[in-house]
C-alpha cells in the first residue's frame, strides 16, 4: 500500500513545527502567503518523505493528512 502525504496550505499557519519535527527533513516553509496571510509549509523534498506521521500529529491545526492509496498500476 502507498502513502499520500498533503499539507492543507489553508489551514496552515506557518507555525513551522512540522519542519523542525520531520526527521527527514522533507518540509519546508513556503515563500508564498496563502489566503490568511500565512506561509505555510510544504513538502521541499517529497522523495525523502518516509510517512512517519510525526508532522500530523505534532501539527496544532490539523493541516497535514497522511491517506492510504492505492498502487497506480502500471499504464499499459
Ligand atoms: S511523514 Fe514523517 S518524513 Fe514525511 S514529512 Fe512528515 S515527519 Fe517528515
Ligand atoms: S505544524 Fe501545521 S500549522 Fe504549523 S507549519 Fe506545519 S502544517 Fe503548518
Amino acid at each position: 500500500m502507498a502513502y499520500q502525504h498533503r499539507i492543507d496550505a489553508e489551514r496552515c499557519k506557518g507555525c513551522g513545527l512540522c519542519v523542525a519535527v520531520c526527521p527527514k527533513k522533507v518540509l519546508e516553509i513556503s515563500t508564498t502567503v496563502n489566503t490568511r496571510g500565512y506561509f505555510p509549509a510544504y513538502q521541499a523534498r517529497p522523495e525523502d518523505c518516509v510517512f512517519c506521521a510525526i508532522c500530523a500529529t505534532m501539527c496544532p491545526d490539523v493541516a497535514i493528512t497522511i491517506t492510504e492509496v492505492e498502487e497506480t498500476p502500471a499504464a499499459g
